[in-house]
């Protein structure tokens, strides 16, 4: 803390993101990236956009916007993009999720959310999930301006069918449903079918799990046109280039190689299969996923203690110290290799 710091930023507790660690050679399954590489495709295209990188990238990139339209079934108005998916949902805090009324999301789910909620004075109220751990759409039904769902939710890797997405966006038509995709492709069922017929949707997703380009820095959402502009209106107030030339011909490139994208989504969930089988061998109680990790817990040992011991063998997942889940770890699905390391150790451990 300094005197020159504002008492806005006196008052931020701010996210704080998994471990990237330095040492090498770490078997690392604690923040959700893809094991494999992304599309050669992508990195073919970055190299050829470097050379413009003398110019401004374009503002509006029209290129990604018209990609992900084609890709998706909507137009090009009907997607934003940005650097990230995390700062598509920060500007739909600012855009949309400011009223007097306030913001439902779960007790437990993306621990941005809160973030941003304190960062921007959105009033904000957390409706526990059921004792499965599941999102209730029922307990939902209560006075609000919008509702903020992950789905599948994070951490618990559980996913709604996109029928209880529209149950939702129907019981609450005055209301903002934002639904955030981040782990959609690897098994949930996509609301953007929806937003044809729903002015109050909105759903964000990113390229940085299903695509594995975390680094590149992509995200977008899909809504009706004046959702879309409202989204615009706060990045040309803020800044007007977030995506960079390379970022763009790389999400364009992505986009475009939807075998690569398919190959390497149904390894990951063959995976998953594969490791949810051996957790649950070992006696773990694995929540049903249908993203690219689990999140177990073992009856008998507690879940700081585990990955205190997991982090001392070479092994990174991740723990959230927070009540109702503290006994569970998020284990990230990686290679066949690096599942099948993690639970050698498990069985050592316990
Ligand atoms: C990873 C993640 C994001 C952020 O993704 P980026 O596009 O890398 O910013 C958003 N929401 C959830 C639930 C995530 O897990």
């Amino acid at each position: 803390m300094s005197r020159f710091w504002s008492p806005v930023v006196r008052g931020l507790s701010p996210y704080v993101p998994g471990e990237q660690p330095k040492q090498e050679g770490l078997v690392k399954l604690n923040t959700n990236e893809n094991p494999y590489p992304p599309s050669p495709r992508v990195l073919a295209a970055i190299a050829a956009a470097t050379d413009r990188l003398r110019l401004y990238p374009d503002p509006r990139a029209a290129a990604l916007r018209e990609a992900i339209a084609a890709r998706y079934q909507v137009t090009p108005e009907e997607v934003f993009v940005g650097n990230g998916s995390d700062e598509v949902l920060a500007h739909t805090f600012q855009a949309l999720l400011k009223h007097d009324a306030p913001l439902l999301f779960p007790d437990i789910t993306y621990s941005f959310y809160p973030v941003y909620s304190r960062l921007y004075g959105v009033r904000y109220e957390e409706v526990p999930l059921d004792a499965a751990m599941q999102v209730r759409i029922a307990d939902f039904r209560r006075p609000c301006s919008a509702i903020l769902l992950a789905n599948p939710n994070a951490p618990t890797g559980i996913s709604l069918p996109r029928d209880a997405i529209e149950a939702l966006v129907t019981a609450h038509p005055d209301a903002l449903v934002v639904i955030d995709e981040a782990y959609v492709d690897f098994g949930g069922e996509s609301a953007v079918p929806l937003v044809a017929r729903h002015d109050n949707l909105l759903v964000v997703q990113t390229l940085s799990k299903s695509r594995a380009l975390a680094g590149l820095r992509v995200g977008f959402a899909i809504g009706q046109r004046p959702l879309i502009e409202a989204l615009e209106r706060v990045k040309d107030s803020f800044n007007s280039y977030p995506l960079d030339g390379l970022a763009i011909a790389g999400a364009v490139a992505s986009i475009a190689d939807e075998a690569w994208f398919e190959e390497t989504r149904h390894r990951i969930i063959a995976s998953r299969r594969s490791l949810v089988d051996a957790l649950s061998g070992l006696g773990f109680e694995v929540l049903p996923s249908a993203a690219n990790f689990v999140f177990a817990r073992h009856p008998r040992r507690g879940g700081a203690e585990l990955a205190a011991e997991l982090r001392a063998r070479g092994i990174l997942v991740r723990h959230f110290q927070k009540p109702r889940i503290e006994d569970f770890l998020r284990i990230t699905v990686g290679t066949d290799d690096q599942c099948s390391r993690l639970v050698a150790v498990l069985r050592d451990l316990i």
